[in-house]
């Protein structure tokens, strides 16, 4: 057992896990996202960890969608 996290194996945000590579790294914070992380993909071929978004607006324009003012 690991004596950072007290798992077998380590969880993955434990300094000691190694044993694994991130399947893609995140465009926000730079860290790789792991096995069990919630993250998205936008249709450019990034990623990002769910919590590393700051709003909707942030989340919709990374998206590529445009957040448009209705005018007459
Ligand atoms: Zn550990
Ligand atoms: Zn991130």
């Amino acid at each position: 057992m690991c004596e950072i996290c007290r798992n077998t194996p380590c969880y993955f945000r434990c300094p000691n896990y190694t044993s694994k590579k991130p399947i893609c790294y995140c465009s926000s914070c730079g860290e790789g996202i792991f096995d069990g992380e919630e993250y998205i993909e936008n249709p450019n071929g990034e990623y990002r960890h769910y919590d590393c978004f700051y709003g909707m607006r942030d989340l919709l324009e990374w998206l590529g969608y445009e957040i448009k003012t209705m005018e007459d």
